[in-house]
């Protein structure tokens, strides 16, 4: 595996970032090491796809950045524990509503990197995810987390991976949520949200200066916890 960047600071970090394009593993590897460390993990992606549920839901004009912004200042989101039968790591309700189970709608895939490249979206929601961070420990998940969200993070973790390798497994995870897709549809989904995410001009996905760059082409998500277990040990 090929890496690169340092360590922000020595001993057990507290603050941990990882970001990286969609399916890259951020999930399922944060996930774990929150776990592992006794620290909550926070997808800060469910926090962009509840904004866009409930815009969709609520009928809102996509594009009106106006009234998008609007929205997403005017919104009280919070997590909690995740549903015993639900993939996602965390519960996330809107207005005190769980809209957990709608997080993976393709309407919302299809939207959400449209809705998240709005400047009045990330303002409101890079703040909900600063309160939700809190002083605590955390593993928080994104695309700019060691960027923007969280830029003193203790430990930048930037997970790469080819996007047919992501497409094969975002397929996998989405057939066994019974969802019926291809992984071609699942392939050119993901090309056209790298496109978008990358591309826009707030916050654009990119690897912070000082993060660790994980490629994980070729391994199992296991091997890439076990190798981010090792950085936060500080054993490489
Ligand atoms: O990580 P996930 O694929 O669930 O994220 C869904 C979308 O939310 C991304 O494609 C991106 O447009 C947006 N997002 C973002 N900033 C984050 C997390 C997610 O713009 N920190």
């Amino acid at each position: 595996m090929k890496t690169k960047g340092r360590r922000r600071s020595t001993g057990i970090p507290r603050v941990i970032a990882i970001d990286g394009p969609a399916a890259a593993g951020k999930s399922t590897v944060g996930r774990e090491i929150g776990a592992r460390l006794g620290y909550p993990f926070l997808d800060t992606g469910a926090i962009y796809r509840a904004m866009t549920w409930t815009a969709l839901h609520r009928g809102v004009d996509l594009s009106d950045e106006d009234a998008l912004s609007d929205l997403a200042a005017s919104l009280s989101i919070d997590v909690g524990p995740p549903n015993l039968d639900s993939i996602e790591p965390s519960t996330i309700f809107v207005d005190e509503v769980d809209v957990t189970r709608f997080l993976r709608q393709p309407e919302v895939e299809a939207a959400v990197s449209l809705v998240s490249r709005v400047a009045g979206v990330r303002k409101a929601l890079v703040r909900v995810q600063r309160e939700l961070a809190g002083r605590n420990a955390v593993v928080m998940a994104g695309r700019d987390i060691g960027t923007v969200v969280l830029p003193k993070a203790d430990l930048k973790v930037y997970l790469v991976a080819s996007v047919e390798e992501r497409a094969r497994r975002r397929f996998a995870e989405l057939s066994a949520l019974g969802l019926d897709v291809t992984e071609e549809e699942v392939l050119h989904d993901l090309r056209r949200r790298d496109r978008i995410d990358s591309e826009r001009s707030v916050s654009p996905l990119r690897p912070a200066e000082d993060a660790i760059v994980l490629d994980t082409d070729g391994l199992t998500l296991e091997e890439v916890v076990q190798r981010l277990a090792e950085l936060v040990e500080g054993t490489t």
